[in-house]
């Protein structure tokens, strides 16, 4: 019987025919050998992530892939951002994402501060900051990114973005989303908050460093994804599985430690197209040895969709599909699990609700007759349609998990 899983999440994975590409999708497009002999060796379908005709955001498309319902487990981005950052949420906290980014009399110019890339002695300036008897803790992330977390009492994730999401404009008030008093208090200390640790980052020697340099100065957190603390199991809790997280970009890797996954950092795992798949692929091998679950994660996909670039997109997949046979190294008692977190249509340079291809490729497997992974030979595949919170299921099933209904 299967044993052990490497379960690789390509992101965006999915698309839409393309003109240029004789209307076929990247993925249909590539030149894909051994993904193609994978799925002749798999039982394949096509997955709605979070049902038909809803659009999934990554963090959420994870979470019901991992078989976590997002209507309990999920409050938004910031839980899952600061989980990725080591931090800690609390009963009660709410956990914010942030930029660190540039205001100059109350305008923000840019919302990066200039592509900073380190902001650790900024938020090191702000860190432990109380207002009102609500702690802010402050970690730095990459380049100009930070976690915010509030700790006190009364608080609530009821509120709107400080960040406007466009740059040029007035800072933004923060303003309550609902009439509770919680809402109104988190709100109004956290806009206290903003204003002093504008002043003190302002007058920081490392931003008078900056400016003489030429550069922008980080003085302004703008954030957003407000979300409180939910209680949420342990993948290995709930599986029983040892698991481990391989993954270039901040929020995937928030997404393994928010299930309690051992997050590992990868060196050249960058999450762009110069990504080195190839080291994420022998660590999932090598990490067998003392895990049973192993959640891989390849971005770039996602973010040449989301640019538009299709050609990009196929060479990408191409280079996934160089470095598969490293994959060959993993034990025969593997189920490997291949499939994607939503599409991302290049035409749309968004995501969409378009379903994407799954695999599940191990000896105890019922292996069908699609012989080409890609989205248009898995829908002849045995899965059939399944959505998201039906994977582990059949994970489970596999792995000889599942309790038996009656007697
Ligand atoms: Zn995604």
């Amino acid at each position: 019987m299967l044993k052990k899983v490497i379960c690789l999440i390509n992101d965006g994975l999915g698309d839409r025919p393309i003109p240029e590409l004789g209307y076929k999708t990247p993925l249909e497009a590539a030149a894909t050998p051994n993904l193609d002999k994978l799925a002749a060796g798999a039982e394949c379908g096509m997955m709605h992530t979070l049902g038909r005709g809803r659009t999934p955001g990554s963090d959420t498309a994870h979470l019901e892939i991992f078989g976590y319902d997002i209507k309990t487990c999920y409050s938004g981005r910031g839980p899952i951002e600061v989980a990725g950052l080591g931090m800690k949420l609390e009963h009660g906290d709410v956990a914010l994402r942030g930029n660190m980014g540039t205001v100059v009399d109350g305008i923000i110019t840019d919302r990066r501060a200039g592509r900073i890339r380190v902001v650790t002695p900024l938020c090191e300036a702000i860190d432990g900051m109380e207002i009102d008897g609500v702690t802010f803790v402050v970690k730095p992330g990459t380049a100009h990114r930070a976690g915010v977390i509030m700790r006190g009492k009364g608080l609530s994730d009821a509120i709107i973005d400080a960040d406007p999401h466009v740059p040029d404009v007035p800072i933004r008030e923060v303003t309550p989303t609902d009439d509770t008093p919680e809402a109104k208090k988190t709100a109004g200390v956290l806009n206290k908050f903003l204003a002093r640790a504008h002043e003190v980052m302002n007058d920081h020697p490392y931003n008078k460093e900056r400016i003489a340099n030429g550069e922008l100065p980080g003085n302004y957190l703008l954030v957003r994804g407000a979300g409180q603390y939910k209680k949420v199991d342990s993948f290995e809790e709930r599986y029983g599985l040892r698991a481990c997280c391989i993954a270039g970009g901040g929020l995937y890797k928030g997404v393994g430690a928010y299930l309690g996954m051992t997050v590992f950092d990868v060196p050249g795992a960058t999450a762009l197209p110069d990504t080195d798949v190839e080291a994420k692929f022998r660590l999932a091998v090598e990490s067998q040895a003392e895990y049973n679950f192993v959640f891989v994660h390849v971005k770039a996909t996602d973010s040449l969709a989301e640019d538009g670039n299709w050609q990009g997109k196929k060479e990408f997949i191409e280079k996934i599909d160089r470095a598969v046979p490293i994959l060959d190294g993993r034990t025969d008692d593997t189920l490997l699990v291949w499939t994607a977190d939503h599409s991302t249509a290049c035409e749309m340079k968004a995501h969409s609700a378009d379903p994407v291809p799954v695999m599940f490729n191990g000896r105890s497997v019922r292996v069908d007759k699609v012989a080409a992974f890609n989205e248009r030979a898995c829908t002849a595949g045995g899965l059939g349609y399944i959505v998201g919170l039906d994977l582990m299921p059949q994970v489970q099933n596999l792995l000889g998990k599942l309790h038996l209904v009656g007697a």
